[in-house]
This record gives C-alpha cells, structure tokens and sequence, in this order.
C-alpha cells in the first residue's frame, strides 16, 4: 500500500501519476446525558443487569404509547446551541421501519425531514489554524436493544436495557479531508457535549459512536465521488484505520478502471479491513412516515430562550474564571 502523503498538511493517496483527495462526511450518534429514556422513564444507567431497565414501552407491549421526555429535548437544544446551529421551532417524529430481533416495534423513533436542530458549524483548531466543518442536522432518535452473539453458543441473547435510550445524531457536511481532521472533529464535538453536559462521550461505553462516509476523487476535480458508509464504528483510532483502508480500497478499485458501488460496510477491527454488508438502502426503503402516536413538536420561543439564557450564563462564568 502506498503512503499517505501528508505534504502541506494534505491527506493524499498517491498511485502511479494519480493523486486522490479524501472526502469524509460523519454521522456521530452521542447518547443523551439523562436519567430517563426517551419516550418511556425507565432508567438509562450503563452496565445494568441485562433487562432489568425495560418498561412496557421499550418492549413494545401492544397498545403502549410513547410520551416525550422533555429533559431530552432541552439537551437536543443545548447541543444544537452549541454547534452554532438553527434551533427549529417545529420538528417531527417518524418511524423508520425495519426488522431486527434488538427492536421489538418493528420500528425506530426518529426524526427524518423535519429535525429539531439544523445546520450549524464546529471549528477546528488544526495546526496550520482555524477550519470550519458544517453540520447538516441534528436529530432525535430512539437507541434499540443489543443482540448478543457471544454468550451462548447455540442462541442470540438479547437485552432490551438500551431499547429506548435517546440519542442525538449529529450529521457532518462532508468537509472533513484527513485523519487528523477527523480526530480533531470527534474530539470538539465529545468536549462541546460535555462542557454542557448532554453527552458523557464515554466512547467504551458506547455513548458515542459514529457511521462514517468516505469518497476519494483525483486533486482538483470540483464534484464528490461516490461515497460508502461504514457503520458503527466505535473509537477514533477504528475511524481512522477504517477510513484509510477504505479509501485506499476505493483508490485501487478507481485505478483498475472500477467505480465504485454506494453500499453499507462494516469495519473488521481484528482483519484492519471494511466488508460489504449490503448494498445502501434508499430512504424509501425504511417507508418512513409521521408517528401517529406523537404530535409535532412545537417549541415556543421562551422556551428556547430560556435554554440560551442558560448557555450566556455558562459564557459569562467561563470568562470569569478565565
Ligand atoms: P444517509 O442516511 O443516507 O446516510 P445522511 O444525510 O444522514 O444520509 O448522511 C450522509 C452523510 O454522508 C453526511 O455526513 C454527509 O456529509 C456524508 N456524505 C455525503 N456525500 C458524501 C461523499 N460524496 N463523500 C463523503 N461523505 C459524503
Ligand atoms: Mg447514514
């Protein structure tokens, strides 16, 4: 494999008289700092005996409605305050559909066209100064249970105890172009969240995680290559390997004349390599449409105000102990 070229700070892949820039677009699922679930209040506490934190709700019991916890809510809004980005007055909650034994409603909670937070911006302090990245949204969202491969050799244990859990998607832009870049995103964004404390960050834990888009294209050219996204990834360090092999991967297919599929991979961290999972799913795939057991969620500008007093507050407490 070649070297990556970090030569006036770039992140280029060299092959043969070709060099290729990396484009990368993230989408960090931080798990909201609260003690209730989303839509339910049972207790969000890590490392519980497992189904001990499951209410009818999370379960899926017929006939169970979801009601919203505003706590979360308000911690969406803070982040959004703090990535510099619109707060929407009015969002919507959706379902997205699918099948999978760790999501007993046969459905997420989640937030499609219509998200509480829009766009904003981070900036990264980098070495050669200041860059800004764009955020595209930020979203509400309902975690789903675990399924446990390792614990029994002949059966998929599964534990309801994350069923439910609020998580805000936090969806880049695609501005970011290197590993460095990359590190030092992850890192502003887990040190906004805890500062104002809407996310723990713990990334062992899980709380913070990330799907992350890569495309290559040759230096120079103005239009986006074909992206692949690699799910789940759990750690900075499993980002970077991930992204490097990846688009190294996608630099190699382009140089042999391929192009490249829009498909879902997953990262094997024990092989350092991404596999096909599936081809990418549309978004009509998911036949996303309105919750009917949930109203659209409006918020009033005090309410919002109040939230942003809060956070003037905090900047005049930090200047003071500065
Ligand atoms: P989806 O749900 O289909 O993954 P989203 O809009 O939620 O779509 O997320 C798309 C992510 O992919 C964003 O973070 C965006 O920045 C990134 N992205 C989009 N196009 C590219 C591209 N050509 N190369 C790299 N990243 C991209
Ligand atoms: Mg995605």
């Amino acid at each position: 494999m070649d070297k990556l070229s970090k030569e006036n700070k770039e992140y280029l892949i060299k092959r043969n008289t070709n060099e290729y820039e990396v484009v990368i677009g993230l989408e960090v699922h931080a798990q909201v700092l609260s003690e209730s679930k989303l839509f339910s209040t049972s207790p969000t506490k890590f490392g519980s005996e497992p189904n001990t934190q499951v209410s009818l709700v999370d379960a899926a019991f017929p006939g169970m409605l979801p009601v919203i916890n505003e706590f979360c809510i308000k911690q969406a809004i803070k982040t959004g305050i703090g990535l510099n980005a619109k707060i929407n007055k009015k969002s919507i909650f959706d379902r997205k559909n699918y099948f999978y034994a760790d999501l007993p409603q046969g459905y997420q909670i989640s937030q499609y066209k219509n998200p509480i937070v829009g766009e904003g911006t981070v900036t990264l302090d980098l070495p050669n100064g200041e860059k800004k990245i764009g955020i595209e949204r930020l979203h509400l969202e309902q975690d789903a249970g675990k399924s446990i491969h390792d614990v029994d050799p002949n059966n998929t244990l599964v534990d309801l105890n994350r069923s439910g859990v609020a998580l805000m998607e936090i969806v880049s832009k695609p501005d970011l172009r290197s590993l460095d870049e990359v590190n030092s995103y992850i890192k502003k964004l887990r040190s906004i969240m805890r500062y104002l404390g809407t996310c723990d960050g713990n990334m062992q834990e899980g709380s913070l995680r990330a799907d992350v888009n890569v495309s290559v294209r040759k230096k120079g050219s103005k239009e986006l290559g074909t992206r692949c996204e690699i799910k789940n990834v759990n750690s900075i360090k499993f980002m970077q390997m991930a992204i490097d092999y990846e688009a190294n991967r996608q630099v190699d297919v382009l140089e042999e004349g391929g192009s490249i599929d829009q498909e879902t991979r997953l990262f094997d961290t024990k092989k350092n390599e991404t596999r096909s999972m599936r081809s990418k799913e549309d978004a009509h795939d998911y036949r996303y449409f309105p919750d009917p057991d949930l109203l659209p969620l409006e918020l009033d500008e005090n309410f919002i105000n109040d939230i942003k007093k809060i956070f003037q507050n905090y900047q005049m407490k930090k200047r003071k102990d500065l």
